[in-house]
Order: C-alpha cells, then sequence, then structure tokens
C-alpha cells in the first residue's frame, strides 16, 4: 500500500494535487476522465520521483577514485566507528581524565603525528579548505609567489590562482610554466611576501624541457627568509606505493622531512579515507591555523573524525594495510587474479546477457582518479559487452548503458567505440553484476 511506503501525510498531499490537477484540466475541451488506476498509477510515480536518496552503485568505470561517485570506500572498521559515533553522544570534545572541555582534534593529532613525523596536525572540511585555510592563515593581504608550473585547476572548482584570491592573499606568478628555478622564488621575495607554496601537479605532467624547484630547497629559501613554507600534495599518500608494483607518489612524511612547515592533502583520494583536509606541520605553524576562526567554520563533523581515526590507524600496522583498506587493496590488486576472476565470470555473464549481446574478456587500463597520478595507467582486465545482430550498435549499447543506471543498484561502466566495458579491477563477487543483468533483461 501506498500509504505504508510513503505513510499518510504524503499520500494525503499528492493525492489532492493530483485530483486538482484533474478538475484544472476538465475544463479544457480534450480533457478525459482518469480511471481509478490511472490516478493510482500517477500518484504512485509523483511520490516515487519525490523520494530523492543516495543509492549505491556497482563502480566498473575503471576510474578507482571517482569523485563522482564518492572517491574511496571506507574500510569496515571506519564504518562501525561511524555508526558507534552518530547514534550516541561520545567524548568528542570532553576530556574523561579532567572532566573539562577537550580538543577534537588530539586523537586524530596523535595518530598523524607517530605516522608522518610531523610535530603537530589538524583537519578540516576537505583538502580545498585546508589550502584556504593556510592561506588565510599566513598571508591574508600580502603575496605568496608560486610557480607558474603549478597553477593547478582541479575538477573545475579547485583553481589555484581563485582560491589564492578567495584566501584574501595574492598570487605572485614566477619562473615559466614549463621551468622555474629557486633564482626565480628568490628575486620574487619582497617585504610583502608572507609565505612560500608548492602544489603539486596531480593530474598533470610538463614533460620535455622542465625545472622545477625541489621542496627541501624551496623550504631552505623560505627559511632563510623566516617565511613559512606550505605544499599542497592534494592527494597525497602515507605508504611508499612503490612497494605494491604502484607508480610513486610524493608520501607526506617526504614533504616533512624536505622542512615543509605545512603540508596538506586529501583524507579521500589515495589515503582511503573520508573526505577531509589534513594538515600536518610545525608545533608553531598548527598552532597559529587552529586560532584562526575559519578553522572553526570548516571543522569536520565526529562521523568524518571517527572514520578517519579508524582508517588512520590501519597505517600503524602497514604490512596488513592492503588487506584492510579497500582503495589500496583495489590499487594493488594485480592483473592476474582480476583475469582469473574474469575468465570464471564471464559464462555467467554472457548467460544472463541474452541474445543480444555478446561479451568477452579484453585487456584495459584502470585510472586512480581524483587527480591522483594521472598518467599512470594499470592493466586491468574487463569484460567487453557488444550488441549483435544490429545495423545499429551504438544506439544498442547506449540503450542498455542507460538501462543499467536505471536499476535498483545501477552498474557503472564505461563506453569505448560500439562496446561497453565493464573493469574489473574494482569487482570481487559476481551477484550484484548478476542481478543487475539479468533485471536488465527482465525488464
Ligand atoms: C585534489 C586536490 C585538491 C583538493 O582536494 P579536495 O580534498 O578534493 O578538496 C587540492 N590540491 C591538489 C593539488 C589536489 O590534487
Amino acid at each position: 500500500m501506498l500509504v505504508d511506503e510513503f505513510g499518510r501525510t504524503r499520500v494525503a498531499r499528492v493525492i489532492a494535487e493530483t485530483l486538482s490537477t484533474a478538475r484544472r484540466d476538465s475544463a479544457t475541451t480534450d480533457f478525459k476522465l482518469p480511471s481509478e488506476d490511472e490516478l493510482l498509477a500517477n500518484t504512485r510515480s509523483l511520490l516515487s520521483a519525490a523520494n530523492p536518496s543516495l543509492k549505491t552503485v556497482l563502480n566498473l568505470t575503471g576510474t578507482i577514485l571517482h569523485t563522482n561517485l564518492g572517491r574511496a570506500s571506507l574500510p569496515q572498521v571506519a564504518l562501525d566507528a561511524v555508526q558507534r559515533v552518530a547514534g550516541s553522544p561520545s567524548n568528542l570534545e570532553f576530556d574523561l581524565e579532567t572532566g573539562k572541555r577537550g580538543d577534537r582534534d588530539q586523537p586524530l593529532e596523535h595518530l598523524l603525528k607517530e605516522i608522518t613525523g610531523a610535530e603537530a596536525a589538524t583537519v578540516v572540511n576537505n583538502n580545498a579548505a585546508a589550502v584556504m585555510l593556510v592561506l588565510n592563515t599566513f598571508a591574508l593581504g600580502q603575496d605568496v609567489p608560486v610557480s607558474r608550473g603549478e597553477l593547478v585547476e582541479i575538477g573545475g572548482s579547485f583553481r589555484v590562482p581563485e582560491i589564492m584570491t578567495r584566501s584574501g592573499c595574492r598570487l605572485v606568478e614566477v619562473g615559466a610554466t614549463n621551468r622555474t628555478r629557486l633564482s626565480d622564488f628568490k628575486a620574487a621575495i619582497t617585504d610583502q611576501t608572507a609565505m612560500l607554496m608548492k602544489v603539486h601537479t596531480s593530474n598533470y605532467q610538463i614533460q620535455g624541457f622542465t625545472e622545477s624547484v625541489a621542496e627541501k630547497d624551496l623550504a631552505a629559501l623560505a627559511h632563510e627568509f623566516d617565511l613559512p613554507f606550505m605544499t599542497d600534495l592534494g592527494s597525497g599518500t602515507l605508504v611508499n606505493l612503490s612497494q605494491y608494483g604502484l607508480p610513486p607518489e610524493p608520501t607526506v612524511q617526504e614533504a616533512v622531512e624536505s622542512g615543509a612547515d605545512i603540508v596538506t592533502f586529501s583524507g579521500d583520494k589515495l589515503l582511503g579515507g573520508p573526505q577531509a583536509g589534513l594538515i600536518v606541520g610545525t608545533a608553531k605553524a598548527i598552532a597559529l591555523i587552529k586560532q584562526n576562526p575559519m578553522k572553526r567554520a570548516l571543522r569536520v563533523d565526529k562521523m568524518t573524525l571517527a572514520a578517519l581515526i579508524a582508517v588512520l590507524k590501519l597505517y600503524l600496522t602497514p604490512e596488513t594495510l592492503v588487506e584492510h583498506l579497500p582503495t589500496l587493496r583495489d590499487l594493488a590488486r594485480s592483473e592476474a587474479e582480476i583475469k582469473q576472476f574474469g575468465d570464471t565470470l564471464l559464462p555467467a555473464v554472457t548467460a544472463h546477457l541474452g541474445q543480444d549481446f555478446d561479451a568477452a574478456l579484453v585487456n584495459a587500463k584502470s585510472q586512480i582518479g581524483s587527480g591522483a597520478l594521472p598518467i599512470d595507467l594499470l592493466p586491468t582486465w574487463a569484460i567487453a559487452i557488444s550488441a549483435r545482430g544490429t545495423t545499429h550498435p551504438n544506439e544498442a549499447i547506449m540503450s542498455l548503458a542507460t538501462r543499467l543506471r536505471q536499476i535498483d543498484t545501477p552498474i557503472l561502466g564505461r563506453i569505448t567505440g560500439s562496446r561497453l566495458l565493464l573493469d574489473l579491477r574494482t569487482l570481487y563477487s559476481p551477484e550484484r553484476l548478476l542481478a543487475g543483468l539479468k533485471a536488465v533483461n527482465a525488464g
């Protein structure tokens, strides 16, 4: 019954709306009295349309950290931690020893200090917020020199020049797009300079005749002039990824070691946690950041903190990280394992697809996504679906992809030419895929 599903209040409201529309339309000449069934169907479709929710999807796009699909999936320990603190009061900002007010950053800071070697740490809503907060704390109304090769845009809305303006500081462009030297930075420093900044070029690479200034040299130059030096790592990682056969990405530990006073990075990119912006650095710098009133406006919720703490704890035992952290598990999954999974899965997929489509296991490339390691693609295996016996294979595939988006657990792949590719790197059990294919066939 509609009332069971949507509640009496909403059903009554939608029926009233439906009837009043029918009454209004009855004045028109071509009006036909709707049947009871039609009125009921109309009411149901209005109620369903007005029932918004976030759905889980099967991400078989081949982009592992897909920003539009919510980036990192959290490990079970983090889900448990979120559930615990979300449904109950907690000691979020309460010191159980003294009975006085506590600092909500403290457990997280403790972990980040141990993992990164930094003196202090704090956290805000996302990395864009972290960058804004740092700039606003140290450079309000002042100049910040940045290399012309590092004026990054991430996903359309984070652009370094615009973030700098909105943070209240002036960007001073230094060097050329392909080459920036230490002497360029030195020449740019004036009594208006507040800090030096380096931005990791997360989503592009400048190749050929290039030169950029290493973090340790920029840090040394900044300190020579008594200025703080910040580096925005973007993704950042807390482990050396090459041990998993992945392309190297700068680690937070390296940035700290190079002498950076402030390092910013995302919680939900390679780190594999919830959306958050982490800031580590010297005790002095972090103390100033925490005193900025904007910190309060950008602070994270208890659910985020609980998830982040649970994820960071996994990094204390790096030897078992890959088993427990979904992001790393996906990234490190071997091509051979994916192929083996695909070989076993293929016959069932073919059977569920029915007569109109063919499926084959093909070699493909996965992307890490979220601007991390953009150039490097991971070899993978995908199920390639193509249309059979039609003169319009592209339309048939587009229509299949559309229908796969409209089922209860939508299945998202990527279309290349006239094939729909379902990347198997991020699939571990066949049930949801097969159920989805069956649903599409039945409908
Ligand atoms: C991703 C990224 C950001 C923004 O981080 P969010 O967590 O998405 O807000 C900022 N700087 C760089 C270099 C990035 O790669």
